[in-house]
């Protein structure tokens, strides 16, 4: 068979429609090898719906890895920004993940402030007092 522009187009259409490669090659006449082939050369067989595409698994791979590592990265980041701060409930100081964390694990008790780290029982170094701190004295 010939792959003329208007033969393209329709099978284009069907295959955005979620049509699988099967049921636009009966629709079509065809057989399901010349539709798979025309997309794979139009190159949107990776689009192809209900069928496992390895190209598509390993991109999606690769965009998983990637934000594995941004929010390993992050975790980095408020750690290293780990710093003394004034809880604003109870006007004692404690140690705050990052500079947006102004209420103590304490204060926040059993509320959902949203799963951090924070969270989590801390150790806290021999110079740290829990004596209030005026919110001058610290960043
Ligand atoms: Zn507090």
């Amino acid at each position: 068979m010939k792959w003329t522009p208007d033969l393209t187009q329709r099978m284009l259409r069907l295959h955005r429609t979620g049509f699988s490669y099967p049921a636009i090659a009966a629709q079509m006449g065809i057989t399901e090898g010349q539709v798979e082939g025309k997309c794979h050369r139009l190159g949107v067989s990776r689009e192809s719906p209900g069928r496992p595409n390895p190209a598509l698994a390993k991109q999606r791979y690769a965009v998983r890895k990637n934000r594995e590592a941004r929010d390993d990265k992050r975790r980095d980041l408020r750690l290293s920004s780990l710093s003394k701060r004034v809880c604003l409930a109870c006007k004692v100081a404690f140690w705050s993940e990052w500079f947006g964390n102004r209420v103590c694990a304490r204060c926040r008790g059993q509320e959902s402030w949203g799963t951090s780290m924070a969270d989590e029982p801390l150790t806290l170094p021999s110079s740290f007092s829990a004596e209030p701190v005026k919110p001058g004295e610290i960043s």
